[in-house]
């Protein structure tokens, strides 16, 4: 990890943390940081990700502004955390571009790619791009061509698959542990499954005041669960086409169907919830600097839910088609900035989490 001045400030900010130990039973971060007399920018890099911006720390802190020493935890290791994803990212220049024009990137891609498949479409004979037809397996194909849908589709999910692999490996070379076994490793899965740590001690996060609420763990789990019904949605496509023979559009009770619209609606809820309250967060925790790419991603995943189910509403007539390349533009734009948006956090916090199971039975220095 490099030594950019959110690492600096982390380090800062933990010394103090470390002294006063306040907080230690609000989170995992603050029992992992006794173990550490001096601070690394590796060590506060795997901090920066096991915190997950409850900012319970923020509001009980004796030390936070306008005290003189201005303690900040959350929004410290919100500007940490998006360094660290520039850091570990891979290509390097790719995340630098995202940070910058977040929002523009990702719709000039969904766009990009959805122009290539009505292109595609539209260059097929008799007009059948915009025809309307009855929903019949293989009427996708009819609109668009298979060979474009799969191009675009391995290319962006391969691509995603490799550069996240990338991430995932320069994080824990440069922030991992030593030594996670297997009962480390199903602890840390545990907690990235039940989101555990979103629940505080029990009563959630602070979103805006010292006042507690459970809303940003039911949105997260929305948006987590809605997100994985999807992919198993299109896991499950991909299992009828490839392996089966079935040809999509599939029926309304088909096991695609029935998750993925389970699965947009859980996302579209939860992405929703997550733009309102980002809209009014406390700029104090919430760094203006942050919200183009915070949004960002906020919009690609709520575009991908909503576009999919306006899909699923006009299958079988003439607008399926447009709707078609419109809907896998934007999926195929999120797989793309996945490795550069706020989504790899999933990743780097699943391996803090592990790091930090692996090293559960280690003893606090003294205070
Ligand atoms: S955030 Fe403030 S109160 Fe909590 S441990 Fe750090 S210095 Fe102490
Ligand atoms: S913001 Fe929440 S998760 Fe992050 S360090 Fe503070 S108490 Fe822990």
């Amino acid at each position: 990890m490099r030594a950019t001045e959110a690492a600096a400030e982390a380090r800062r900010v933990m010394e103090i943390c470390n002294a006063c130990r306040y907080c230690e039973g609000f989170c995992a971060v603050f029992p992992a940081m006794t173990l550490k007399r001096d601070f690394s920018d590796a060590d506060v890099s795997y901090l920066a990700n096991l915190c997950h911006g409850c900012r319970g720390c923020y509001y009980a802190c004796q030390y936070a502004p306008p005290h003189e020493w201005g303690v900040n935890v959350p929004a410290t290791f919100a500007l940490l955390r998006t360094d660290t994803y520039a850091e570990y990212a891979w290509p390097p220049r790719a995340a630098a571009l995202f940070q910058r024009n977040g929002v523009v990137v990702s719709l000039a891609l969904a766009a990009a790619v959805a122009l290539v498949l009505i292109l595609a479409g539209l260059a097929n004979p008799g007009g059948a791009f915009t025809a309307a037809r009855p929903v019949a397996p293989g009427a996708f194909y009819d609109v668009i061509p298979l060979w474009a849908m799969q191009v675009v589709g391995i290319a962006s999910f391969g691509f995603a698959l490799a550069a996240m692999a990338m991430g995932a490996r320069n994080f824990w070379r440069d922030a991992g542990a030593r030594g996670a076994g297997p009962v480390a490793i199903g602890l840390a899965l545990w907690d990235v499954l039940t989101l555990r740590n979103l629940g505080g001690g029990g009563n959630g996060c602070n979103d805006n005041s010292e006042r507690f609420s459970m809303r940003r763990r039911w949105l997260h789990h929305a948006m987590f669960y809605g997100f994985m019904l999807c992919f198993a949605a299109t896991c499950t496509g991909f299992v009828y086409h490839a392996f089966l023979g079935w040809h999509a559009p599939y029926p309304l009770l088909s096991a695609p169907v029935v998750l993925g619209t389970v699965g947009g609606a859980l996302l579209l809820a939860g992405t929703g919830g997550m733009i309102a309250m980002r809209q009014v967060a406390d700029p104090a925790v919430n760094p203006r600097a942050l919200l183009g790419a915070d949004l960002a991603v906020l919009v690609l995943l709520s575009l991908s839910a909503l576009t999919g189910l306006v899909l699923l509403a006009l299958r079988g007539t003439g607008a399926m088609g447009p709707a078609l390349a419109v809907h896998l533009g934007v999926i195929l734009a999120l797989f793309v900035t996945l490795p550069y948006s706020r989504m790899i956090h999933g990743v780097y916090r699943g391996l803090a989490l592990l790091r930090r199971a692996a090293e559960r039975n280690m003893t606090p220095t003294s205070g």
